[in-house]
């Protein structure tokens, strides 16, 4: 039987790492975590609580509260807060910028970390989001780190909102995109960094086949050397 691994893919927003991670989880029958949409979900919760993102105790306090589940629905994973689906609630431009700023508080990774260590112990999984490979799973077999150029994320985080029917500017998506990345890079808890052992890709002028081709190729390398040692 082939080795259940742990996959990590960090990098900032945009880079593809949702669609990939998606296809990855399918491709290898893993599960699949989304940790942005756990994120998402907190900062979702804490806005209609009324919790000012900066209040780092109230937050603590709403994650030991709420129930964040995944379930996949026709293929499509979606995201449930407390028995609601929220997946669409979740990704508005401005819930964006929120999360980024709840996700900068330490009680709130703390909660979400060990959430996430909880879901991926057993191996046989996707994780993407900033910090997998740095401090959630430091020991993951495969790490890679996702970027492209600010205008193509921008560009195509733009194609997903008006996708979803959204009225959004392109150059203040980009704008959004790039004020959020100084945010995940710039903060005290667990910034966004690259590994120094991930597999870098530069998605920039690349198909998603194209990625998906050259993770696998990474990942049935890693797969053979672990049967061979
Ligand atoms: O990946 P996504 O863009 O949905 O993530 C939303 C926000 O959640 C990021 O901008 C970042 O602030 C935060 N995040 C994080 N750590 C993760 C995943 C996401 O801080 N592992």
């Amino acid at each position: 039987m082939k080795r259940k691994l742990i996959i990590a893919i960090d990098g900032p927003s945009g880079a593809g790492k949702s669609t990939l991670s998606q296809l990855l989880a399918r491709r290898l029958d893993y599960i699949n975590i989304n940790t942005g949409a756990m994120y998402r979900a907190v900062a979702l919760a804490a806005s209609r609580a009324g919790i000012a993102s900066d209040d780092c105790q109230a937050l603590e306090a709403l994650c030991r509260c709420i129930r964040i589940e995944f379930h996949r629905d026709n293929g499509v994973e979606r995201v449930w807060l407390d028995g609601e689906d929220v997946s669409e609630a979740i990704r508005t431009p401005q819930m964006s910028l929120l999360t980024s700023a709840v996700a900068a508080c330490a009680e709130v990774r703390q909660a979400m970390v060990g959430l996430q260590r909880q879901m991926g112990a057993q191996g046989g999984v996707v994780l993407e989001g900033r910090d997998i490979g740095s401090v959630v799973f430091p020991q993951a077999e495969v790490k890679f780190y996702l970027e492209a150029s600010a205008e193509a994320r921008g560009k195509r985080r733009y194609d997903e909102l008006t996708a979803n029917g959204l009225e959004v500017d392109l150059q203040q998506t980009i704008d959004e995109v790039k004020a959020r990345d100084s945010a995940d890079s710039a903060r005290e808890h667990a910034p966004l960094l690259r590994p120094e052992d991930a597999v870098g890709i530069d998605s920039t002028t690349m198909s998603i086949e194209e990625v998906l081709t050259q993770m696998l190729a990474v990942i049935e390398q890693r797969i053979n050397d672990g049967q061979e040692a």
